[in-house]
């Protein structure tokens, strides 16, 4: 054969491979699911690119996928009509791992094979995943538009190397032959696949389909028969692109199974919003919120965003523009009427329709997070865990959503004094003092530090609840909260603290003739450290410490500062 060369795998992508073949053994069919899903995902980009060059088409436009086995000679073959892939394409694509963060994400890894098998899973299993029941696996492919003599043709064994060479392909796509393990042997066979099609990739909005067998016979006999004439395929998915269809008709499953195939994540979905819009607008969306966080979610560089379809037309992965980027962690499908076949990223920036969708959007999810908040705790929970930091974004990225995303914030607070973010501000309010005007906070840059804050020394005193804020986003957020419920935000560790009507008018007068009684000390406390603080008084917010340290009223806070320094400024 033509051009034949032997290549090693990048590093990441060796790695990634070892860890598949040796930690995905429990649910090993779901190797079918992926490599169904990127047929599918082909074909959604010949489609794409068709719609300025038919010719891609090459005659053949009834795109599908079909699966075949071969029970003698312990194959499995995954074919499709879609996009197909050059030479280049094949190394690229087959041999590395293209995915920013991959190199830390691997880092994190830690030779537990449980706990390696969960990490993969927020990576996205992938094409590596055939080597789970497969010794070898082939794949030959032409890209559309291509020359039948620029076929490809590359061979690996699972191991540090692949091969690839020219051969002639006579059409485009591509066709995936597993050579299975010898205890893997079971899956050529046809009710087998059948069924795992049928569980994994119903959804798929392309047939997948397989050589119809009689009925009536073995299964031997009917296999020799297909052999004989020329197969007849049949669809064995329903075909229907899932976000078309009425809520009513699509099971939990399905929606679950759909996720895994839009997100490339392993695991189930927390939740999902499906909504068809008609009138002014007319689009469907169906969001998911995931369950855990994606290994990259603070990589400036990873791909976020929804799946766009234009009437059911494929478009492009990653279209950012339809959410805030403090809801980057949302994953799913917008499908558009109103777009034209020919958007792009640079038209979408522009047009102004996709404002009003994306507005409409962005209540949806955090509609879905409210009601998410309100009917399961627990679900709740586990969402903030997850993406809690990152929705602490949302106030100053989104100033006209501020006062609903202000209700789905959850803070550790002195009520129950442990770490766990689980009180809402509505909360912190229920249980405010007659008199409290504020909702008062402390930042610190960790929990314990915050919680044994001197500032505190008062509140707790007078039983007036503070937020205990340590994540680094913390002063960001309250710098663009401003008020809740009409009561302002108050830094307990900043400039003069005024408890307003929280002190008795008894109090106020010892704190008086405590500060005139002590105006010569403050003097001179002030002449030592002169070059140091630019003010000194007396301060009733200590029970316990003698003094501490409050910044200016309007200075930027101690957390912020540190931010800052470590940032060189
Ligand atoms: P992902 O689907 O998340 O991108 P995979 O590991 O499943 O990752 O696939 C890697 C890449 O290989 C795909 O992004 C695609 O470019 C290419 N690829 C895989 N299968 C096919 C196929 N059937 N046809 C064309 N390209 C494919
Ligand atoms: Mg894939």
């Amino acid at each position: 054969a033509a051009n034949k060369e032997t290549r090693g795998f990048q590093t990441e992508a060796k790695q990634l491979l070892h860890l598949m073949i040796h930690s995905l053994y429990s649910n090993k069919e779901i190797f079918l699911r992926e490599l169904v899903s990127n047929a599918s995902d082909a074909v959604d980009k010949l489609r794409f690119e068709a719609l300025s060059d038919d010719s891609l088409f090459e005659g053949d436009s009834d795109l599908r996928v079909r699966v075949s086995f071969d029970k003698d000679a312990g194959t499995l073959t995954i074919a499709d009509n879609g996009i197909g892939m050059s030479r280049d394409e094949v190394i690229e694509n087959l041999g590395t791992i293209a995915k920013s963060g991959t190199a830390q994400f691997l880092e994190k890894l830690t030779g537990d094979q449980k706990k390696d098998a969960h990490l993969i899973g927020q990576f996205g299993v992938g094409f590596y995943s055939s080597f789970i029941v497969a010794k070898e696996v082939e794949v030959f492919t032409r890209r559309a538009g291509l020359d039948k003599s620029q076929g490809v043709h590359w061979q690996c064994t699972g191991e540090a190397e692949f091969t690839v060479e020219d051969v002639e392909l006579e059409n485009r796509g591509t066709r995936i032959v597993l050579h299975l393990k010898d205890e893997q042997l079971d899956f050529a066979d046809n009710w087998r696949l059948r069924s795992i099609i049928k569980k994994y990739s119903d959804h798929i909005s392309i047939p997948v389909e397989m050589q119809k067998v009689d009925y009536d016979v073995s299964d031997d006999e009917s296999e020799k028969k297909a052999d004989a004439a020329a197969p007849e395929w049949e669809a064995i998915n329903s075909a229907t692109a899932l976000w078309t269809r009425s809520r009513s008709d699509v099971s939990d499953e399905e929606y679950k199974e759909f996720y895994k195939h839009v997100s490339h994540d392993h695991s189930d979905p927390l939740d999902w919003s499906h909504n068809r819009v008609e009138g002014k607008l007319d689009y469907t969306s169906l969001l998911y919120v995931p369950a855990r966080a994606p290994f990259d979610m603070y990589n400036r560089d990873a791909a976020r965003g929804l799946k766009l379809y234009v009437q059911r037309t494929f478009i492009m992965d990653d279209a950012e523009q339809f959410l805030p980027l403090y809801l980057r962690f949302i994953k799913g499908v917008v499908d558009s009427n109103d777009l034209s076949l020919n958007v792009s990223r640079e038209i979408l920036q522009k047009e102004a329709n996709i404002d009003a969708m994306r507005s409409a959007l962005t209540k949806r999810v955090l509609d879905m997070l409210s009601k998410m908040a309100k009917n399961d705790a627990e679900k709740y929970a586990t969402f903030w865990k997850e993406f809690g930091q990152v929705l602490k974004e949302g106030p100053a990225e989104d100033f006209a959503n501020r006062e609903k995303i202000a209700k789905l914030l959850r803070f550790a607070t002195t009520h129950n004094n442990t770490a766990e973010q689980n009180q809402s501000l509505e909360d912190y309010v229920a249980r405010m003092k007659p008199e409290q005007k504020h909702i008062y906070y402390v930042a610190a840059e960790n929990f314990n530090t915050a919680k044994s804050s001197p500032h505190l020394e008062v509140f707790r005193k007078k039983g007036i609840e503070v937020l205990l804020l340590s994540d680094r986003v913390d002063e960001w957020l309250m710098g663009h909260l401003m008020d809740f419920d009409g009561k302002s935000f108050q830094d307990v560790g900043k400039g003069a603290l005024d408890l307003g009507d929280l002190d008795t008018e008894e109090e106020k007068k010892a704190q008086e003739e405590s500060a005139k009684a002590h105006a010569d000390l403050i003097d001179r406390v002030k002449k030592a450290l002169d070059a140091h603080v630019s003010e000194v008084r007396v301060t009733h917010r200590l029970t316990e410490s003698p003094a501490c340290l409050v910044v200016g009223e309007h200075d930027m806070g101690a957390q912020m500062r540190r931010l800052l320094e470590q940032a060189g400024q």
